[in-house]
């Protein structure tokens, strides 16, 4: 069994992916090759808009978080699944707006939104900004006077919620430097700040308390402790607050190890707790806004490589070594990231070899997987990682100049190339 119903092996035990064989993808288009599945990037999307129908009556939107993977043909499906978009940069912006991405759709992030983010975000007109701290905030409540505009606005609430997942993508707790926090009174201040801003309407909150979560519980406690905040501004300020973001962060199948609830029953939990908080609390059912990123792509991708040789080092270690790495897919290096490996033209053959997958940087800790098991390999066999739909293209860099990878998309069988493979010519585009 595969991480998503999108892989399969072919009659020549072959690795495919939306019914496309692998080796050949890799003939055609070279490696390193990331390679999507449209179809079940799409029913990814339908299942996020379908679970929110049906267990909050329809009383949402769900934002693609593009850092994911952002490119104009991943702008283009949201838009036509009905999707907002969630951006937290001028150029993921700029991005979604080439891509003809309606802008009232759209949630700006960032933590330190520069002066000319704030400007682009202002005259594209996006429909909510997500504020995350009172320089910000004064700073969009100038630019929207000069403008002679009204900045829509969400505050990113901390709610002192610790989700079980890696330091480095945890992000609701206290100790972090996103947001407002809670208990120290500085989001009951941001609040009654953002309502005096002329130029500023304050929508509601905002939260996000990780990435990669498997467990309901947390996200339940902080729709929990989001809906008490808003009563108790109600209470303080007379305003009741009607919009609620309840961010990302939905884990997926990276190995067999992983069990990922299915969203619909995230929703369904989630938003029988909304309910109950909102009557307990004599509020109204607030507007909900989810934030999947990894969820809706992270499984429908594989990363082909072409292996140069195999080294073999006795009663230590087996190093493959692969035509791509860190610069392709940093996620090893950054979180000691788990993935499912294959060899894939020997799909039918046993996985008893023990190999580490090594990049091609200067960096000892280049690798992809340490000590995987994986189908005895040698010199061009193709190297299919699995789950690298997000977080891998968007992480991508050119450290040892190298190119970044092409990415092909699978839309009803066919290959298509939806990014070209970078040039020589482009990584000098800039130096001068
Ligand atoms: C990263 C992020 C997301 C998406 O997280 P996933 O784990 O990819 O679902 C959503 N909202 C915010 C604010 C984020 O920072």
């Amino acid at each position: 069994m595969f991480v998503s119903e999108c892989l399969n092996v072919n009659e020549k035990g072959h690795l495919t992916i939306g019914g496309c064989d692998t080796v050949e993808l890799a003939n055609q288009f070279g490696t390193p090759l990331i390679v999507y599945n449209e179809e079940t990037i799409r029913k990814n999307c339908r299942e996020f808009v379908s679970s929110i129908n049906e267990h909050y009556e329809g009383k949402g939107l769900v934002y693609y978080a593009s850092k994911a993977f952002s490119c104009l043909e991943m702008c283009r499906i949201c838009k036509s699944e009905g999707l907002g978009l969630d951006v937290v940069s001028g150029g993921e912006l700029y991005t979604a707006l080439k891509a003809d991405f309606p802008p009232e759709k759209i949630c700006f992030h960032g933590n330190n939104k520069t002066d000319s983010e704030i400007c682009e975000a202002l005259d594209a007109g996006v429909g909510r900004i997500i504020v995350d701290n009172i320089e910000e905030l004064r700073k969009i409540g100038r630019t929207a006077a000069e403008k002679n505009k009204t900045a829509k606005v969400l505050l990113r609430i901390k709610p002192g919620i610790d989700a079980h997942t890696h330091e480095f993508i945890k992000t609701g707790q206290i100790d972090s430097k996103f947001g407002f926090a809670l208990e120290t009174g500085e989001a009951m201040e941001a609040v009654k700040l953002a309502l005096a801003e002329e130029n500023i309407e304050l929508m509601g909150l905002h939260c996000h308390i990780g990435s990669q979560i498997f467990d309901i519980d947390p996200f339940i406690l902080a729709a929990e402790v989001m809906i008490a905040f808003i009563a108790e501004i109600k209470k303080e300020t007379g305003t009741e607050l009607t919009e609620l973001n309840l961010g990302g962060g939905f884990g997926i199948k990276y190995t067999g190890d992983d069990n990922p609830e299915s969203f619909s029953e995230y929703m369904k939990k989630v938003a029988l707790s909304l309910k109950a908080t909102a009557e307990k609390y004599g509020i109204k059912t607030p507007f909900v806004m989810i934030e999947p990123g990894r969820s809706i792509v992270g499984a429908e991708a594989v990363t082909l490589y072409t292996v140069g040789s195999v080294k073999e080092i006795p009663n230590i270690r087996n190093y493959v070594s692969i035509d791509g790495g860190m610069t392709d897919n940093p996620r090893y290096i950054l979180y000691g990231s788990k993935y499912d490996i294959h060899c894939a033209n020997k799909m039918n053959e046993p996985r008893d070899y023990m190999a580490t997958i090594a990049g091609r940087c200067c960096e000892s800790g280049d690798l992809i997987q340490k000590d995987a098991m994986i189908q005895k390999t040698q010199e061009g066999d193709i190297i299919a990682v699995l789950s690298t739909g997000a977080y891998n293209y968007s992480m991508a860099s050119n450290y040892n100049r190298v190119p970044r990878p092409a990415v092909v998309m699978i839309t009803d069988g066919k290959p298509r190339l939806i990014i070209k493979r970078e040039s020589y010519d482009d990584l000098i585009a800039n130096d001068i």
